[in-house]
């Protein structure tokens, strides 16, 4: 009898250990900040930074100049490129940010291939490119098809949509760290093309180039650039990021 009760107290004991253990590993606080999401997701959560409101360019330049842009606003509110007018960027400067954008390719193809159909970027820091193409039944180097971070990384998967169908792109982008013009931490990408995972946490290699190798070159925060390449246009709506780091 005395040892069953032994017995029956160590069991009690043991779980008592165990449940404290668990305890241990319990974290309570700080909470994570509770954040309003969309009914729609692919709608901006209440925290989100509004880059284009469907209406003006009031948050964007041209790339190279502080002028307007000179690209339109299409009937249904989003905006559209006009090929030979440059590409725009963002008036504000950016860190590390998580990017939603949607874009859609001109249905209008005419004899172009490859690289020719709808041929964009999203830059991040003005710098560091994911592709945006027309990839549907559109071969090329798949190094530069849509979702490649450009000459770095293939994606995944091609999630592409025909031409006329909107497509999103879900950005995570880790910005690198420099220290005394030195390279302390290289950028990450991770993207989400129409939902599918196309680069899981990539380490970037440097500044996107379209001729050799990619190198790093020292800069902080900087706009997010959509390139005008050519030669058919494509539209984008539906622009929203989060900062992610201070
Ligand atoms: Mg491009």
């Amino acid at each position: 009898m005395k040892n069953t009760l032994s017995l029956i107290s160590l069991i009690f004991c043991f779980q008592g250990l165990a449940q404290g253990k668990s305890q241990a590993t319990e974290i309570w606080s700080p909470t994570p900040v509770e954040v309003k999401t969309n009914k729609n997701i692919s709608l901006p959560p209440e925290d989100a930074i509004i880059l284009f409101n469907g209406k003006d360019f009031s948050n964007w330049e041209q790339q190279y100049s502080n002028q307007p842009p000179k690209w339109i606003i299409n009937d249904d509110k989003s905006m559209m490129v006009v090929n030979g007018t440059g590409g725009i960027k963002t008036k504000d400067s950016y860190g590390s940010v998580q990017l939603h954008i949607e874009w859609k390719t001109s249905t209008e193809i005419g004899d172009n291939d490859g690289q020719k159909r709808s041929n964009s970027g999203v830059f991040l820091q003005g710098r560091y490119e994911i592709q945006i193409l027309d990839s549907y039944s559109n071969p090329t180097y798949v190094n530069g098809q849509a979702g490649s971070v450009y000459k770095q990384y293939i994606p995944l998967v091609n999630a592409s949509k025909p031409p006329g169908d909107w497509q999103t792109y879900d950005i995570i982008f880790n910005a690198p760290v420099f220290k005394n013009n030195d390279l302390v931490e290289p950028g990450y990408f991770t993207v989400f093309h129409n939902g599918l995972l196309i680069h899981d946490n990539v380490k970037i290699l440097g500044t996107t180039t379209n001729v050799g190798q990619p190198k790093y070159e020292a800069h902080g925060d900087a706009p997010l650039a959509l390139q005008d390449h050519c030669c058919t246009p494509l539209s984008f709506r539906n622009i929203w990021l989060r900062k992610l780091k201070n």
